[in-house]
């Protein structure tokens, strides 16, 4: 029996030490309650249990344990212990993102507690022999009561309650004349038979893949499947996923947004049934806690559909983690702590349980392309779209010369608009994709020039045309439309740029006939909104789609033959080192969602600067190199992936405390890490929800320990917040910054 146990809390604090002598074998994992701060008690998570008094203080005991199994597994603790680590948190900020909301129940008082209680169902059991029951002359045995006798009979002699068809008289009288008892237990939970005959039979390109991708994975951990828009990597991961669960070993497959696990689950849900779970933040908290519990109980596997939460799942056996779309950015959680990359600790968990990583893309991202290259990855090409279907045709539309010619109306060239026409007499559909929502990102007194700016961020506010409002796309702040310029009083106020507001607007005054619908996250403000749009385009209850991102995603829809991309100069001029490299991949996913059945699509591209080496990367041949021009240029300036990158973000409402501290840090920094450290500097957009904000950049080269490095700067982090008049300040550690 061990005296002391440190203990995980769901808290931005390091783990305390408490007594747990007086608890008779305590285990590392197991879920106790604890008393910290004057009033309130938490679920805390046993880390470790050891012998060594702490040097100071008095330790407190354990009040008492919460369950009589341990909530975590050995490979949960070293993946939580991995991610804190890691990503700069503490493992109580790891606790509270992990474990659903009825498993970590904490409260100012006791009795609000409810640990989760595992369902029950009735089992029937026989307690007599056929024969005694027939010679028993105290009950009459009506057909009813035979067919229930029957049933259990063939049954072994047991059945649960929701196995049998037979009323509760019937089950009522047969108990009460002691034929048999009902007793209750914790409900088991139910494996799926997979029947590999459901498995879809695979192309030749794709079976061969297939076997690449088997034969690699025997000689290294990660593959990266690297194939185009419909080439069919769902199939093939089908089959992998199929023989893993065979060995009865856990599967778990991410994609980066909840919104696109109904869909896949459905698809999944065709070949492996009602194994396949669906799990994501956005389920309910009991629903979560169930799936928590079950798989706690259940031997092995279990086949987890969902968001990057899915990682934290009690699995036992995991053998295979697939991430699909993994060059997605929303993948990273940018807030709160720890803020992980999805993709990279699925590739940690499947390390520490000995599994498999599949990453799947077709536009992966240079980190992942490059470690394919270099041999750290297995790299499988699919090159072409299932069933024959030809790639689109890209047309690089040049603005400026269609606006000399005349040939550029509202936001659109000539080139476009011609097909647009085109597409809409043959009663085909088109995608209009614009990285902007609202009306226009800014407006402007063509008198005097004022533009209007939130008052608690440093950026335009956006005109939102429906609503009447203008709006701050950083922290929500809205304000009604001023039209007449509220400064000089001479003129009206000018949208200057345009959003997915204005395309809609401006297109359906083109083209009267047609019906145009939007998709941003204006219009699809929830689930339902979202698919309602979704499905009334799939559909073809319109025949113009106007979105933002959003579009790019995953989804298929059999009669669209023509995207535009109205402003590809948006997208390739962000000031971000990885912007060219984003530019591509959306341009190439919003390019897939074309002719994606049979018929030839067309994508045209509006831009400023036709010769940007970025649109020849768009087509298959263009791609080698230029993922290589755009690794070398990296190498050169050292960034990521030839080098790690951590951002410490200070925030405060005042300037001179702000700049002060950063200066302190950024000198205190530049004593351990000379040249690497970049800053302070001041963000493009430099004020959010008023506070004013600054970085540091820490470039570590790839020779170099992260580890060591994260450690000295968490080391002078504290030093710093030693001081009293550093201490309002925010600061944020981000490792792996996208
Ligand atoms: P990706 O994930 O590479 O974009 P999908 O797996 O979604 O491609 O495949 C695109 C379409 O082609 C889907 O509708 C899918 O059902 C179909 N498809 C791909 N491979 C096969 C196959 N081997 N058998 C039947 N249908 C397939
Ligand atoms: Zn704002
Ligand atoms: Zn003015």
């Amino acid at each position: 029996m061990s005296t002391f146990a440190d203990i995980i809390l769901p808290l931005a604090q390091p783990c305390y030490t408490f007594a747990v002598s007086h608890i008779p074998d305590l285990k590392v994992g197991e879920a106790v309650a604890v008393q910290f701060g004057k009033n309130s008690v938490y679920t805390g998570i046993v880390l470790q249990l050891h012998e060594q008094a702490p040097k100071s203080g008095k330790v407190k005991p354990v009040l008492y344990r919460l369950y009589d199994y341990p909530l975590l597994n050995q490979a949960q603790i070293n993946f939580w212990k991995w991610m804190a680590d890691y990503y700069m948190s503490t493992i109580g900020e790891v606790m509270r993102m992990a474990l659903p909301s009825l498993v970590k129940p904490h409260a100012p008082n006791e009795e609000l507690y409810q640990p989760y209680k595992l369902p029950q169902e009735r089992v029937l059991r026989l307690k007599k022999g056929i024969e005694e029951i027939a010679t028993d002359k105290t009950i009459r045995l009506t057909p009813r009561r035979v067919a229930l006798i029957e049933q259990l009979q063939s049954a072994g002699g047991q059945i649960t309650r929701s196995q049998t068809e037979a009323d509760s008289t019937t089950i009522k009288a047969l108990e009460t004349a002691g034929i048999l008892e009902i007793f209750k237990r914790d409900c088991k939970p139910n494996l799926y038979p997979i029947q590999q005959a459901l498995l879809p039979t695979l192309s030749e390109e794709q079976n061969c893949a297939l076997n690449r991708l088997q034969e690699g994975l025997n000689l290294r951990n990660v593959a990266l499947l690297h194939g185009v828009t419909s080439s069919g990597k769902t199939e093939i991961y089908t089959h992998l996923i199929a023989q893993t669960l065979l060995r009865g070993e856990d599967v778990v497959m991410l994609v980066p947004e909840i919104s696109l696990t109904t869909q896949l689950v459905q698809r999944m849900q065709q070949m492996f049934g009602q194994r396949v779970i669906e799990y994501h933040s956005k389920l309910t908290a009991s629903r979560r806690t169930q799936i928590y519990m079950d798989m706690l109980r259940s031997d092995a596997g279990n086949f987890i559909v969902g968001a990057r939460s899915a990682l934290f799942l009690p699995y036992k056996h995991l053998g295979l983690v697939v991430v699909d779309e993994e060059h997605d950015s929303s993948y990273k959680q940018t807030e709160p702590n720890p803020r992980y990359n999805g993709r990279d600790a699925a590739i940690m968990l499947a390390s520490i349980h000995g599994a498999k990583s599949i990453l799947g893309s077709a536009t992966p991202s240079l980190e992942s392309f490059n470690h394919a290259m270099a041999g750290k990855y297995i790299g499988i090409n699919l090159t072409s779209r299932y069933g024959g279907a030809q790639p689109p045709r890209i047309i690089i539309s040049d603005t400026l010369r269609a606006v000399k010619r005349g040939e550029r109306k509202s936001h659109f060239n000539k080139e476009l608009l011609d097909r647009i026409a085109g597409r809409l007499a043959a009663k085909e559909q088109i995608i209009l994709f614009q990285n902007r929502r609202g009306y226009a990102p800014y407006v402007e007194c063509p008198q005097c020039g004022w533009t209007a700016r939130c008052p608690h961020c440093n950026v335009t506010l956006s005109r939102h045309l429906k609503s009447g409002t203008l709006r701050c796309h950083y922290c929500g702040y809205s304000m009604a439309d001023p039209r007449f310029c509220p400064d000089c009083k001479k003129s009206e106020v000018h949208p200057m740029g345009f959003g997915t507001e204005k395309v809609e607007e401006e297109i359906a005054y083109l083209f009267p006939q047609a019906k145009v619908v939007r998709l941003d996250s204006d219009t699809a403000s929830s689930d339902k909104e979202y698919n309602r749009i979704i499905s009334a385009f799939a559909e073809r209850k319109a025949d113009i789609l106007v979105g933002t991102q959003i579009v790019a995603k995953g989804l298929d829809f059999e009669g669209v033959t023509l995207i535009g991309i109205l402003n590809a100069d948006n997208l390739t001029n962000a000031p971000d080192f990885r912007a060219v490299e984003r530019a591509w991949q959306t341009m190439l996913q919003v390019a897939g969602r074309a002719g994606r059945r049979g018929s030839a699509g067309e994508v045209v591209i509006q831009t400023s600067d036709p010769s940007h080496p970025v649109f020849a990367a768009l087509c298959e041949a263009g791609y080698q190199h230029f993922a290589a021009a755009q690794l070398s240029e990296r190498k050169l300036f050292n960034y990521p992936p030839f080098s790690r990158l951590i951002r410490i973000t200070l925030r405060h409402c005042s300037d001179s405390i702000l700049a002060d501290t950063a200066s302190t840090l950024g000198t205190l920094l530049r004593a351990r890490f000379g040249s690497r450290v970049l800053g302070p500097v001041t963000p493009l957009i430099d004020r959010i929800r008023g506070q004013l904000i600054v970085e540091i950049i820490v470039k570590i080269e790839n020779s170099a320990s992260l580890a060591r490095a994260r450690t000295i700067i968490a080391e002078q982090i504290d030093t710093l917040r030693k001081n009293a008049q550093y201490k309002g300040v925010t600061i944020i550690c981000d490792v792996d910054p996208i």
